[in-house]
């Protein structure tokens, strides 16, 4: 090999060196700019979620979900309550056995509204806001096909649902093959 043959040797692995640097550097941008641009959709939505929590009448638990296709279209929304044309009097509401035989969970209602509706839940994403989902709700999102569920927090105070999420829904997602994401709020 002449010199200046190992000269341009030398040359073209420093090029390969730096072009396979510059390659991971765009890779890790790539990923990097997929992740905040994920972020931004799921602080959105959530946003959303929580702006349709409000508009429960419990007094004392508001939980507002969000169902989007891959395209970030809103499918259906729902929030807890009483059944369409059941009234939600402060009475009922202030009964505790009464309203939980009247009320239909927020995720609950965002499937019966994509039913109401004739929309397909079929590998949707759901936001839910408000209270990790209980075990009644999970096993509903999980046959309505729905891929994904994305919650502000695992963690709530109310220790009898931090119980069943943490050993029936959080294993039933995972079993089942939806994928959870916490955002960490
Ligand atoms: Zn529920």
């Amino acid at each position: 090999m002449s010199k200046m043959g190992a000269y341009v040797l030398d040359q073209q692995i420093e090029e390969y060196e730096s072009y396979h640097n510059y390659m991971g550097r765009r890779m890790r941008e790539a990923d990097r700019y997929e992740y905040d641009r994920d972020q931004k959709w799921h602080n959105r939505f959530m946003d959303m979620a929580l702006l349709i929590a409000d508009w429960s009448k419990d007094p004392s638990s508001k939980i507002g979900a969000v169902a989007v296709n891959d395209e970030r279209r809103i499918l259906a929304t729902g929030y807890n309550g009483f059944p369409k044309g059941i009234e939600d009097t402060p009475e009922r509401l202030a009964n505790r056995p009464e309203k939980h035989q009247l009320v239909i969970h927020a995720e609950m209602n965002a499937l019966m509204n994509a039913l109401y509706s004739g929309v397909s839940l079929k590998g949707a994403t759901m936001y839910v806001y408000g209270l990790p989902i209980c075990p009644d709700c999970a096993k509903c999102v999980i046959q309505a096909g729905v891929k994904h569920v994305v919650i502000p927090t695992d963690k709530t105070d109310k220790g009898e649902w931090q119980k069943v999420w943490e050993e029936k829904s959080l294993p039933m997602f995972k079993e089942s093959g939806v994928k959870v994401t916490v955002l960490g709020m």
